[in-house]
């Protein structure tokens, strides 16, 4: 007998949500090839994706932090985990810098091209100092850095009132249940948004499809085509790798369970702005627990950049091809402590980059105004570093959670992918 109408799920809710995502970014990369500059009409979908999206992130984090911390009443295990969150996000850093420079040095993109490029003066960021980063982790006023999504410091605000109301004991148990009302409420809402995402995904695609004609591209295309093999290298090589290797653990499991986080990464090009997404598929595909998933992730989302350090030494060597300029080792040297750092320092939001990358270009006396030659073409090169950025933040989660047996199997080897 067949099932009542009003009992079958339609068409549409049958379909996962992360193949409608997929679909989404194909579709809108079809409509921006055909429409050319007209699919800009398609813009004010992204941008409200994006918009409903950022909305979940400072709510988001400060409450699942406060209780994952709130829940986790071992300092000793705090420490641990911070120590490795760092280390593994420098140690896969490191990866990518090597990777980025080897694929540039191998597959020489700039040699042979003639392009030129606006004379016109660039300032040299400066990367921040250590101490500086440092003391400015702690907020002066912490509805100041919720109120300037300030991740960093809206970390270290959260730890703090997690662990004081684990030390007042039954005193912090009501605050305690209102956080965790609030952060199951900022679930919901993510879901919500979520179901909007490929309508989103749609129109950022097509919007940036419609901009980017050949004609751009082209002239580009071998080193944007190394820098694309490079990141896809990482992921697959690096990531895969350690996930299996260190993780033991299935990487095409992972690789799965975080489609949906990549898909938006790539389309709204913030590592930022992906966190809600990023903290759904550690959770509900990885079995991530709270407390490890809500903390590796904001800090990675804020200084764990191996997409961008890919791109900072792919472009660096495709420059100095260019310009015919031969590096030494000592310069090969440097752009790997520089690219590391300027990727740290790196925010979370689209082109941030590539203002970054004067300061590597600097380091080695390469002139900053050829860095006008990749600006035309930086969104591009965004979307696939911001991918890899948000691949790497939650790879380390994985390894984080496995190792402090916060990792639930039946969900990271289930079949269920939201
Ligand atoms: N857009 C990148 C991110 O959000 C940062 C960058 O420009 O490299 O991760």
């Amino acid at each position: 007998m067949s099932q009542p109408q009003s009992e079958r799920p339609n068409l549409w809710r049958r379909i996962p949500l992360w193949q409608k995502i997929l679909a989404g970014l194909l579709l809108g990369a079809l409509a921006g090839a055909v429409m050319g500059e007209q699919a800009r009409m398609f813009k004010p979908l992204g941008d409200l994706f994006i918009s409903a999206i950022k909305m979940l992130i400072v709510p988001l984090v400060f409450s699942t932090l406060v209780i994952g911390i709130a829940g986790m009443r071992d300092p000793q295990k705090m420490g641990r985990i911070g120590l490795r969150t760092i280390a593994l996000y420098l140690l896969t850093t490191a990866f990518a810098m090597a990777i980025g420079l080897g694929a540039s040095i191998l597959l020489q993109p700039g040699v042979g091209l003639d392009l030129s490029f606006d004379q016109g003066a660039v300032d040299a960021k400066q990367a921040p100092s250590l101490v500086s980063v440092l003391t400015g982790l702690v907020p002066n006023n912490p509805i100041d850095a919720l109120a300037n999504g300030n991740i960093l410091q809206i970390i270290v605000f959260a730890i703090g009132l997690g662990i004081s109301l684990t030390l007042i004991g039954d005193r912090g148990e009501p605050v305690v249940r209102v956080f965790e009302g609030f952060a199951e409420a900022m679930y919901k809402l993510t879901e919500i948004v979520m179901a909007f995402a490929p309508f989103g995904v749609f129109g950022l695609i097509a919007n940036v499809s419609g901009q980017y004609g050949l004609e751009v591209l082209l002239p580009l295309a071998k080193m944007i085509g190394v820098a694309y093999l490079a990141s896809i290298l990482h992921v697959l090589i690096v990531y895969s790798g350690l996930i299996s290797l260190l993780g033991r653990l299935n990487p095409l499991r992972f690789l799965r369970g975080i489609v949906n986080a990549l898909v938006v990464a790539y389309s709204s090009a913030s590592s930022s702005g992906t966190l809600p997404v990023s903290l759904r598929c550690a959770q509900k595909n990885l079995g991530i627990s709270e407390g490890v998933s809500s903390f590796v992730l904001p800090v990675g989302a804020t200084i764990n950049m191996d997409g961008t350090a890919i791109y900072q030494g792919v472009v660096a060597i495709f420059i100095a091809q260019l310009l015919g300029v031969d590096l030494s080792m000592t310069d090969y040297g440097m752009i790997i402590v520089t690219g590391t750092l300027a990727s740290i320092g790196t925010a979370g939001v689209p082109g941030a980059g590539l203002i970054m990358l004067s300061i590597v270009m600097s380091q080695v006396g390469l002139p900053l105004e050829a860095i006008g030659v990749v600006a035309g073409v930086d969104r591009i090169l965004d979307m696939a570093r911001t991918s890899v950025n948000v691949a790497g933040d939650l790879m380390v989660t994985t390894l984080v959670g496995k190792s402090e047996g916060e990792l639930d199997r039946t969900v990271y080897d289930g079949d269920n992918v939201v």
